[in-house]
């Protein structure tokens, strides 16, 4: 320590070892800000480019869908959107519709997460996730009448159900569907000894039994974790129902209900009405995919 001259003076003393240098100070400084520049930059050019990968997905190149809306009961208190999305053809043509109770809002709300994710290659995909709206807004089966019991309606009737099933009625015959999915849920898990049973089911009302409900269930059930969340089919005509009604109608290729058991709680359920209608998709080859916005999508 004899040598340490604490001074002023030798603590700027270049010459000296033991002192730190106000010339060392300023490299070190330049350095550590060098240093600092390099990570900003680089977190900032990594940033971007998890940017630019995550837009490459939502390439505008790579998206082939039209996408329109339109409004049934126009002008009316049941006023309520629809969304078709146009691929490179126009057919198949399918319709997938939920909040026909107003109370099963699992479909209604998976529709409202795959209008902002699908992407039709081929064919048209048609989304209709609140059909009563006026029931979905108060959370309740229906207002006057059960909509699923009405079908075709009557354009001339007070009620507003039977108005908008008429609406339904004619719009489905408009845009010439060939599938049809209707999305409800249940109170009570499937059970093939109880009647009413509907949870966790495929619905089919026209028979023959379609030759695809096996592989469509198939691939569902991959995607099923516990043994309650496996989908079985359940023949259950509904005489005026959405779905029995347009399929003699229109002699349509399938005509299904889903449901889901309200035993599961909203985000799975949302989660199972998504797997059936994307198991369908593929079940009948229909040509999308997703956008992923975020790596976790
Ligand atoms: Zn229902």
């Amino acid at each position: 320590m004899s040598n340490v001259k604490w001074t002023q003076n030798s603590y700027f003393n270049y010459s000296s070892p033991h002192y730190i240098s106000f010339n060392t100070i300023l490299y070190c400084s330049l350095m550590l800000l060098l240093v600092l520049s390099i990570f900003i930059i680089s977190t900032t050019q990594f940033m971007f480019f998890k940017f630019e990968r995550s837009n490459q997905t939502v390439n505008p190149k790579n998206i082939y869908t039209q996408f329109n809306i339109y409004l049934i009961g126009e002008g009316t208190e049941y006023e309520t959107p629809y969304y078709v999305f146009k691929g490179n053809n126009d057919n198949p043509i399918v319709l997938i519709e939920a909040g026909i109770h107003g109370d099963e809002l699992a479909g209604t709300f998976a529709l409202d997460k795959l209008l902002y994710k699908i992407n039709v290659h081929a064919g048209t995909l048609i989304l209709f996730p609140r059909m009563n709206i006026i029931a979905c807004n108060s959370n309740k089966r229906y207002v006057n009448k059960d909509l699923n019991h009405i079908f075709p309606g009557d354009p001339n009737a007070d009620l507003h159900e039977l108005q908008l099933a008429n609406e339904i009625f004619e719009m489905i015959g408009k845009l010439k569907v060939e599938y049809l999915l209707t999305l409800h849920e249940s109170k009570y898990l499937h059970n093939p000894l109880k009647s009413k049973t509907f949870g966790q089911t495929i619905i089919y009302g026209v028979k023959p039994k379609p030759s695809y409900l096996r592989k469509w269930l198939n691939l569902v059930n991959q995607l099923s974790v516990k043994n309650e969340e496996m989908f079985s089919s359940y023949y259950f005509p509904v005489e005026n129902s959405s779905t029995e009604i347009m399929v003699s109608e229109y002699n349509l290729k399938g005509g299904f209900c889903i449901e889901t058991w309200k035993g599961f709680d909203m985000e799975r359920r949302i989660q199972l009405q998504t797997n059936v209608i994307l198991a369908f998709l593929d079940t009948i080859e229909f040509k999308y995919s997703l956008i992923k916005f975020m790596e976790s999508d």
